[in-house]
């Protein structure tokens, strides 16, 4: 397996909302970490947590060390799960990506195998978007138990309108399962083989919520760096959906997602890129915690999160 495999959230120069103080690399936030989640908050869904086997995992960490930010927390799959059950999250949603044709269904393989050990993980698929059997690999990884798929237009290096994925937004629809995909512009890097601002746009994105009504869709960093761009396409599209990761803890300077974020939690919901921080590993749940009203702040840290996967109810 070719290891040259780009992080999710890797740091360049400062472009929209990223201005300022983004120079290569992002330091490390030596804050404190809480030693777990607050009792007082209703159950804790994260949705936007990455596994990978070790090898591609030690990858991601390499390619963030050179090109990102120091990673806090360098654990593996088992340690990554345990981690933050033993801290009090109730449930994870795990995600993937595969860089280029060929791999992904020994990943799914791994992420079902994560799945059946912890019914507590909720494991997406991957597909490169256009690979050969791309159809019958997201099928197969769905008959294995993987409730979703996660795309990445910067590592996979395509637009949300490209042609080529026509037939995975096809196969979310037929299963009626949903899809996460980072189709927000930031952060782009050098170090990717492509442009993110020349393949991504709010523009595309919408494209892409007429075309397809009944595609559940959830875009990550309430794809920054057109946060509001992507509140506008909230109050337009029902089968849209955001999540917070990144962008409610003010570690980019300029960067503050947390007014779009109170004001519609009936469609946003919390997740981290855990363990791919730069910083302690509860400081945006900490945020959540300033919300008074109480149905706001369970929707906010869970409710939302089970209603775009599906996910059983938890429980207290
Ligand atoms: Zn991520």
């Amino acid at each position: 397996m070719d290891l040259e495999i780009p992080g999710c959230m890797p740091a360049t120069a400062p472009t929209g909302l990223f201005r300022g103080a983004m120079t290569l690399p992002l330091p490390a936030l030596n804050d404190e970490e809480g030693p777990r989640v607050d009792p007082s908050l209703p159950p804790v869904v994260d949705a936007h947590v990455h596994l990978f086997p070790d090898r591609v995992f030690d990858a991601v960490w390499r390619w963030f060390d050179q090109h990102g930010w120091p990673i806090r927390y360098k654990l593996h799959t088992p340690e990554v799960v345990r981690f933050l059950l033993s801290r009090g999250v109730s449930r994870i949603v795990a995600l993937h990506y595969a860089h280029k044709p060929g791999i992904a269904r020994e990943m799914n393989a791994y992420m079902a195998g994560v799945v059946a050990g912890e019914p507590r993980v909720t494991g997406l698929a991957t597909v490169m978007p256009g690979e050969p059997g791309a159809r019958a690999i997201l099928d197969e990884a769905f008959a294995a138990g993987l409730a979703g798929v996660k795309l990445h237009c910067h590592v996979q290096c395509f637009a949300p309108d490209d042609d080529a994925l026509a037939e995975v937004y096809e196969a979310c629809v037929a299963h009626d399962l949903p899809l996460v995909m980072h189709a927000g512009r930031e952060p782009k890097s050098a170090a990717y083989r492509c442009d993110p601002h020349a393949l991504c746009s709010a523009a595309r994105t919408e494209a892409v919520l007429r075309a397809y009504p009944k595609l559940r869709l959830s875009v990550p960093h309430l794809g920054a760096d057109e946060i509001e761009g992507y509140g506008r396409l909230l109050e337009r599209y029902d089968n849209l959906w955001l999540d917070t990761t990144m962008v409610v803890g003010g570690y980019f300077d300029g960067v503050d997602g947390w007014p779009l974020t109170v004001a519609r939690s009936d469609r946003i919901m919390y997740g981290t890129d855990f363990p791919n921080l730069p910083y302690a590993w509860d400081r945006e749940l900490k945020r959540f915690g300033s919300v008074r009203d109480e149905e706001v702040l369970a929707r906010l840290v869970g409710g939302t999160a089970r209603d775009f996967f599906r996910l059983p109810e938890a429980t207290p």
